[in-house]
């Protein structure tokens, strides 16, 4: 019989997963900027600060000189998630310094978004390790290893540049309606999900919150409302240009990705607060290319059942099983496969993949064993 044990743990793994991927070979003086997302207010499903802190004393053992960087919003009471510098054993700093100003820009001219500006603190090291913790995004579908860099790298003005993408293709048609306020506020009566929002003649659809349901085109006969594609496909796209800056600031050889696949909630950790687990813990995937980690993570996820009882009364389930579990929890055009798609467009890596397991703990042996015969349920109560 199998006795448990450490190599066969999360962190025993982790291990094997950091010396393979040959990050440890590559620090030996040098900087090493890791990307984590630290989480806010009374979340604690963020990444145990223990996993953060093993990678940085492996990091420290093999002679690099690491540094933790995230959004400034998150850095203030990160403490309360264990994330000090006694814990994790290296500096936490703002993505773009205290005053969300040390930054490097890019033009872009992307929709609204013309110019990119990345937090100083993800140029300033030579080696990347974008560690990112996985759950599901009511944007982006889901959120790991390319959500990680391509939002939170970025000053706050761009992270919700970002955001705005969605609004940028026109999808209100007032001039359409026979009666344009009459119109708006039935659709917002109709939005179960308090996607549409009518307030001193702006009409607004907050794209985060909607699931697709359509039900606000059962009540618009006039077509005034497009509900269409590419205003979520905007935010992947988007993201698709960011994360690709901050990659090119790291040779190709000098980035590694490690995706926590632990705690799997509906919503991203910037929610402030924790909800059930939606999906089984995966354990920890590593690589050195950035769509290779977040396909696996979405093909090993995508099949796994979603765990209904957990997932929150304001959200609706899709039945469809052809969606992945993310995808049934915040709609058809929240694809969290939209990513990857994305990030093949601009290059951001490679998404085939061969999948090796580290230190699998061996099969179980039960055909050779005689039939259990274990006694009877106590029935207590
Ligand atoms: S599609 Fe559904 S969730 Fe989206 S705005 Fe319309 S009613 Fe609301």
């Amino acid at each position: 019989m199998l006795n448990p044990k450490p190599e066969h743990s999360i962190i025993g793994k982790l291990d094997k997963i950091i010396k393979e991927l040959g990050l440890l070979d590559k620090v030996k003086g040098k900087h090493v900027f890791i990307k984590i997302h630290l989480g806010q207010n009374i979340g604690f499903s963020n990444i145990h600060p223990f996993i953060t802190g093993y990678i940085v004393r492996k990091i420290k053992e093999a002679g690099g000189k690491p540094f933790l960087v995230d959004i400034f919003e998150q850095i203030d009471k990160a403490v309360l998630r264990g994330y000090t510098q006694e814990v994790i054993g290296c500096p936490i700093y703002p993505v773009a310094g205290p005053k969300d100003t040390y930054y490097v820009e890019k033009k872009v001219y992307y929709k609204n978004l013309d110019v990119i500006q990345m937090g100083g603190f993800c140029k300033d090291a030579d080696i990347l390790v974008d560690l990112s913790h996985v759950k599901g995004h009511n944007m982006a579908g889901f959120g790991a290893a390319i959500k990680n860099l391509a939002l939170g790298c970025y000053t706050q003005k761009t992270r919700f540049a970002v955001h705005r993408t969605t609004q940028y293709d026109k999808y209100w048609f007032p001039e359409k309606c026979r009666d344009p306020v009459k119109t708006a506020l039935k659709l917002v009566e109709a939005c179960p999900h308090r996607a549409i929002r009518y307030d001193k003649g702006r009409f607004r659809v907050i794209f985060e919150r909607c699931n697709q349901c359509m039900r606000c085109k059962l009540v618009d006969d006039e077509n005034c409302l497009l509900i269409q594609r590419k205003n979520f496909e905007s935010f992947f796209e988007a993201m698709a240009i960011t994360a690709k800056y901050v990659l090119d600031h790291y040779d190709e050889d000098s980035r590694f990705f490690i995706n926590i696949a632990l705690d799997i909630t509906e919503y991203c950790d910037c929610w402030g607060f924790t909800t059930g687990n939606i999906l089984p813990d995966l354990g920890v995937l590593g690589s050195t290319d950035i769509l290779a980690i977040d396909k696996a993570t979405l093909d090993l996820l995508k099949d796994k059942p979603l765990i209904k009882e957990n997932v929150s009364r304001s959200l609706e389930i899709n039945d469809n099983p052809k969606l992945h579990p993310f995808a049934r929890v915040h709609g058809p055009w929240k694809d969290p496969y939209l990513q990857i798609w994305y990030g093949e467009k601009y290059g951001l890596g490679n998404p085939d993949y061969e999948l090796v397991e580290v230190n699998p703990p061996g099969p179980w042996k039960s055909e050779k064993l005689p039939k259990p015969r274990f006694p009877e349920s106590l029935q207590l109560y």
